[in-house]
């Protein structure tokens, strides 16, 4: 069974923040892997991002 969860206001405003700023539909990957990839630590959203679900499953992001 897929696992499925809404995501608050808040997190559907950063995800869109970091698509807007993160995201090349002409890159490879999704949009969450290329903003997951992002190398800009010092960003204030950065720990808030959006992942990947298979990574976020695993435990190796915070988000
Ligand atoms: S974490 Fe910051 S720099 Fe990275 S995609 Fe999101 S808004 Fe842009």
């Amino acid at each position: 069974m897929k696992k499925t969860f809404s995501r608050s206001p808040r997190q559907k405003a950063i995800d869109a923040k970091c698509k807007d700023c993160g995201y090349d539909p002409y890159d490879k990957g999704t949009w969450r892997y290329q903003i997951e990839i992002c190398p800009c630590t010092d960003c204030p959203l950065y720990e808030f991002r959006p992942v990947t679900m298979k990574n976020y499953d695993k435990g190796d992001v915070d988000c």
